[in-house]
C-alpha cells in the first residue's frame, strides 16, 4: 500500500524565495485602458500614488513585463526610466524622503502574451465570442500594468475602460460612471486595498442578471445567448453568501459581487476582489444539472473573498491560507446544503486527490519557499491536502472554537496580509492549545500517516489488542505523526467509543471488553488524513458494512474487495442496490470490479439500471474495468439513451475498454452526439485509445486538429499517447501539438509522449520546458522529461549527470542574468 515516489517537487533550479523589500508602498492605482481588439493590443495610462518608506529613495522599481513604455512623468515632467527584463526602473527627479507622497504617470502600450487575454473569432472558430479578460495570479499582472506584483502590497484602484458601445466592461468595486458616445467608458472604483494579482477586467457582450443580498448587488454576467443557463449555475450564490457570513461571522466585505463567465479561461475560476471570473465551461443545461453542479466552483471563489481577498497570504509560500481555506469552505457549504453523507464523502475524495498526486508526482511540505515559479505551488497539496488539514484542526478544537478562531483571524488581518503562524496564533489564542507541533508536522513537513492496523481478541482474558504501525517512509523528512485517534468497538451489548493519542511508530492498545467484539472501526468519522490498511476478519468487515455509519461503510466496502466469496458479493450487491447514499453504491461497485470474478461481473451488469445517476456512472465505470467483449450489448442502451450525459460518456469509455470490434461504430456515433462540454465525444475519443485500433488512431489525429471543440482536442491529443510509440507520423503530429495555441492541448501532447514512453519527443519537450509562456506547461514538460527518461531506465549515473548539467546550466543562466543586470545598473 505504500506508494512512495522518488520524484521530487523541487526541480533543478528551484531556490528559496523571500518576500521582496518594500522601499515604497503603492497606495492607489488608476488605470485608463483602451483595448484594440483588431490588433490584440492595449493602450494605457497608469497613475500610481506612492508613499515612500525608505528615506532618501532615489528610484522606484516596478514589475513590468513586455510593456512598451513611452513616457514616465511626475507633474507633467518626464522622468528617466529603464525597462530591464520584467522590471521598470524609474529615476526620481530628487531623492524622496520617508512618508513623501509621489504621483507617477506611466504611458504605455502592449500586445500582452500573459495577464490580459483577447478571445476572437478566427478561421478555425468563426463563432467564437469576442471577449477580453485578465488573469493576474500568480505573477501575471505585470504583463498588463506596471505594479508591485507580489501579494504583500495592497492598494485601492480605479479602472477606466474604453470599449465599443455594445460591450460591457466589468472590474473590481463599484461602477461609478458609464458614458456612451462613440464608444463606451466604464469607470470602476475599488475602495478596498488589494494586491495586484486580484485586479480584474472582463470585456464582452454580456447579459447582466442582478440579484440582491442584504444590500449587496450580486451580478451574473454571461454571453447573451446563454442567459437561460445562468440560474442553474448562480442561483445559490445568495445562500452561499448567507452561509459564509453566518459561519465566519464577518460580513461580506466588498461593495458588490460579480461573477462573469468567459470563454477559453485558463483556470476554473479566479477570485478577483468583488469580481470573480469563471470558465464558461461551468454553464450547463438542465440535463447536465442532473449530476453536475457549479456549486463547488462558485462557493470556492466566493469563500476566497474572505480568504485570499480580505485576508491575503503574505507570500506565495503561505498560499494555502488562500486555497486550502477556499477548498474547505467549499466543503463546509456542501455540508450545510447537502448534509453529512455528501460532506464526508467529499472530504474523503479531497484526500484521494492528494494521495493521487503523492503516488504520481511527489510529496512536499505545504509551506515551503523553495520552488522555481510560484505557480508550482498551486497543486493538490495546497488545495486538497490543506483542506484536509483544516478538517483535522476543526475536529481537534471543535467546530465552535474553529469558527471563533477563524473569525479572529479574519478580523485581525482584514485588508492586510497574513502568514501561517498568524493563523496558528489565532487558533491558539482561542483554544488555549499549543499547536506548533500540529502545524509543523502537517504543514512544514511532507507526507501523511500510513497506518497498518491489526486487531486481535483473547477469549480468555476478553482483551482486544489493536496493533498500530506508522509505516510511512521517513527518509524524505516525513515525520512519525502525533494525533488523536477514535476507535469504535461493537460487542453484543452495544457500541463502545475510545480515544487514544498516538505518538510513536509502533503503538499497541489493549482494551478490556465485556464480550467478543462483533466488529470495530478506526477513525469512524474520518477526522484524520491518513491511508489505512486494516487487517480484520471478513465477518467483521461484513458487520461493518451492514451496521456502520457512512464513513465506516465506505471503508468496509473498500476492504471487502479483497474477499471475493459469494457471501461478500451478495452483500455488496444488496448494499449497492438498496443504499440511500449514492457514494456507498459507487464504492460497492468499485469493490466488485476489483474482484474481477464472473459472479461480481454478473452483479455489476444487473446493477446498470441503478437509479442515482452518479451511482449508475460508477457501475458503468466498474463494468468497463472487466474489459469484456460481451459488455457492448449491455452498454449500448445506456450510451445511446441514458438521461445523464455523464453516464452516456462513461459508457462510451467502457465501450472502448471492452476492446470489442462492435464498439467501433458506436464510438463513431458518439462523436456526433452533442453534450455538455462535449463529455460524450471526449470520452469516445479516450475510448478509441482503449480500443487500440489503427483506424481509431486516424480518428484521433483528425479530432486533435484546430477547428474542433477544445475538450474534444484535449481528449484526442491525450489518447494519441496509446499509439505514438515508434510511430513517426504520430510523433511528428504530437510535436506540432506541443506548440498549440491552447495550453491544455500542449499539456496533453506532453502527457501523450509520457504515456507512449517515447523518447523521440524529448528535445521538443525540453524546448517547451524552457520556453513555453505558461509556467504550468513548463512544469509539466520538465516533470515529463524526467518521467520518460525514468521509463527508459536510463542508467542512474547518466540521469544523475544530466541533473547536474541541468543545475549547472541554470546556475550559469542566473550568473549571466546577474552580470547583465549589474552592467545595466552601472550604465544606468
Ligand atoms: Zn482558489
Amino acid at each position: 500500500m505504500s506508494t512512495y515516489t522518488s520524484k521530487k517537487f523541487e526541480l533543478a533550479g528551484s531556490k528559496p524565495h523571500y518576500p521582496p523589500a518594500k522601499p515604497f508602498a503603492v497606495k492607489h492605482l488608476k488605470l485608463e485602458i483602451k483595448p484594440d481588439f483588431d490588433e490584440k493590443r492595449i493602450e494605457c495610462r497608469e497613475t500610481l500614488d506612492i508613499s515612500v518608506i525608505e528615506d532618501n529613495l532615489q528610484y522606484i522599481v516596478l514589475d513590468a513585463a513586455e510593456l512598451n513604455i513611452s513616457s514616465v512623468q511626475i507633474d507633467g515632467k518626464d522622468l528617466q526610466f529603464k525597462a530591464l527584463e520584467d522590471k521598470l526602473r524609474i529615476e526620481l527627479p530628487t531623492p524622496a524622503s520617508e512618508n513623501e507622497q509621489v504621483r507617477i504617470s506611466i504611458n504605455y502600450d502592449a500586445k500582452p502574451r500573459r495577464g490580459f487575454f483577447f478571445v476572437k473569432p478566427d478561421k478555425d472558430y468563426p463563432n467564437r465570442q469576442l471577449q477580453a479578460w485578465t488573469q493576474g495570479e500568480a505573477t501575471e499582472s505585470k504583463y498588463w500594468f506596471p505594479c508591485f506584483d507580489h501579494p504583500d502590497m495592497k492598494f485601492t484602484s480605479e479602472l477606466i475602460i474604453e470599449v465599443p458601445n455594445d460591450f460591457v466592461a466589468i472590474s473590481n468595486g463599484k461602477l461609478v460612471d458609464v458614458t456612451k458616445k462613440k464608444t463606451a467608458k466604464y469607470h470602476w472604483i475599488e475602495e478596498h486595498p488589494h494586491p495586484a494579482y486580484l485586479t480584474s477586467l472582463a470585456i464582452g457582450r454580456f447579459a447582466e442578471i442582478k440579484e440582491n443580498y442584504d444590500s449587496i448587488d450580486l451580478l451574473y454576467y454571461v454571453p447573451e445567448e446563454m442567459v437561460d443557463k445562468a440560474s442553474l449555475s448562480f442561483s445559490n450564490t445568495v445562500n452561499m453568501m448567507k452561509f459564509f457570513e453566518e459561519y465566519v461571522r464577518v460580513k461580506y466585505p466588498f461593495d458588490k459581487y460579480s461573477q462573469v463567465a468567459v470563454d477559453d479561461f485558463v483556470y476554473g475560476g479566479m477570485e478577483n476582489v468583488s469580481a470573480t471570473t469563471l470558465t464558461m465551461d461551468t454553464l450547463h443545461d438542465k440535463k447536465a444539472h442532473l449530476d453536475f453542479t457549479s456549486e463547488h466552483l462558485v462557493s470556492h471563489e466566493l469563500a476566497h473573498q474572505w480568504f485570499g481577498d480580505l485576508v491575503t497570504c503574505r507570500d506565495w509560500q503561505h498560499i494555502w491560507l488562500n486555497e486550502s481555506f477556499a477548498t474547505y469552505f467549499e466543503a463546509l457549504y456542501w455540508q450545510n446544503s447537502r448534509g453529512e453523507d455528501e460532506f464526508n464523502y467529499y472530504v474523503m475524495q479531497l484526500a484521494e486527490e492528494y494521495f493521487d498526486e503523492v503516488s504520481k508526482r511527489y510529496k512536499r511540505a505545504i509551506v515551503t519557499n523553495v520552488y522555481k515559479h510560484p505557480d508550482d505551488l498551486f497543486d493538490r497539496h495546497t488545495y486538497e491536502k490543506g483542506a484536509c488539514i483544516l478538517h483535522m484542526l476543526r475536529n481537534i478544537v471543535g467546530d465552535n472554537i474553529f469558527r471563533r478562531a477563524v473569525k479572529l483571524y479574519v478580523e485581525r488581518f482584514s485588508n492586510k496580509n497574513a502568514e501561517t503562524d498568524d493563523f496558528r496564533r489565532c487558533v491558539e489564542e482561542v483554544s488555549g492549545l499549543s499547536l506548533q507541533q500540529f502545524f509543523d508536522q502537517w504543514l512544514r513537513k511532507p507526507g501523511h500517516p500510513e497506518l497498518k492496523i491489526e486487531f486481535g481478541f483473547d477469549h480468555t482474558s476478553k482483551i482486544a489488542t489493536i496493533r498500530l504501525s506508522q509505516t510511512q517512509n521517513t527518509d524524505d523528512g516525513t515525520p512519525i505523526y502525533q494525533f488523536p485517534l477514535d476507535i469504535h468497538i461493537t460487542t453484543g451489548t452495544g457500541k463502545k467509543q475510545f480515544k487514544f493519542n498516538i505518538d510513536s511508530k509502533e503503538h499497541t492498545i489493549q482494551i478490556p471488553l465485556d464480550s467478543e467484539p462483533l466488529w470495530f472501526s478506526v477513525d469512524p468519522a474520518n477526522k484524520l488524513l491518513k491511508r489505512m490498511d486494516v487487517k480484520a476478519p471478513k465477518q467483521m468487515l461484513i458487520e461493518q458494512l451492514k451496521n456502520g455509519n457512512t464513513v465506516e461503510s465506505l471503508y468496509a466496502a473498500k476492504a471487502l474487495s479483497n474477499f471475493s466469496s459469494d457471501d461478500v458479493v451478495d452483500l455488496l450487491k444488496t448494499v449497492m442496490m438498496s443504499d440511500t447514499f449514492w457514494g456507498i453504491s459507487a464504492e460497492c461497485a468499485r469493490a466488485l470490479s476489483n474482484m474481477k470474478t464472473d459472479n461480481s461481473y454478473k452483479v455489476i451488469v444487473d446493477a446498470l439500471r441503478i437509479s442515482h445517476p452518479k451511482a449508475r456512472r460508477a457501475v458503468v465505470k466498474a463494468l468497463g474495468e472487466f474489459k469484456k467483449k460481451e459488455s457492448v450489448s449491455v452498454l449500448q442502451p445506456l450510451f445511446e439513451g441514458d438521461e445523464s450525459y455523464f453516464v452516456q460518456a462513461e459508457s462510451a469509455l467502457s465501450l472502448g475498454k471492452s476492446t470489442a470490434r462492435e464498439a467501433f461504430p458506436l464510438l463513431l456515433k458518439a462523436l456526433r452526439m452533442r453534450s455538455f462540454n462535449e463529455v460524450i465525444a471526449a470520452n469516445a475519443l479516450s475510448g478509441f485509445g482503449e480500443l487500440k485500433d489503427d483506424t481509431g488512431a486516424h480518428v484521433l489525429i483528425e479530432h486533435s486538429k484546430l477547428g474542433e471543440h477544445r475538450k474534444i482536442r484535449e481528449a484526442a491529443t491525450l489518447a494519441l499517447g496509446k499509439f505514438a510509440k515508434d510511430n513517426d507520423k504520430m510523433i511528428e503530429h504530437l510535436k506540432q501539438l506541443l506548440k498549440d495555441p491552447w495550453f491544455r492541448v500542449r499539456i496533453n501532447a506532453i502527457k501523450a509522449f509520457v504515456e507512449a514512453q517515447e523518447p523521440k519527443g524529448i528535445p521538443e519537450i525540453e524546448w517547451v520546458a524552457n520556453n513555453d509562456i505558461d509556467p504550468r506547461v513548463r512544469r509539466v514538460a520538465e516533470e515529463s522529461v524526467l518521467a520518460i527518461r525514468e521509463a527508459m531506465q536510463t542508467p542512474k549515473e547518466v540521469a544523475q549527470m544530466r541533473e547536474e548539467v541541468e543545475k549547472l546550466k541554470t546556475m550559469n543562466l542566473e550568473l549571466v542574468q546577474k552580470v547583465d543586470k549589474l552592467e545595466q545598473e552601472l550604465k544606468g
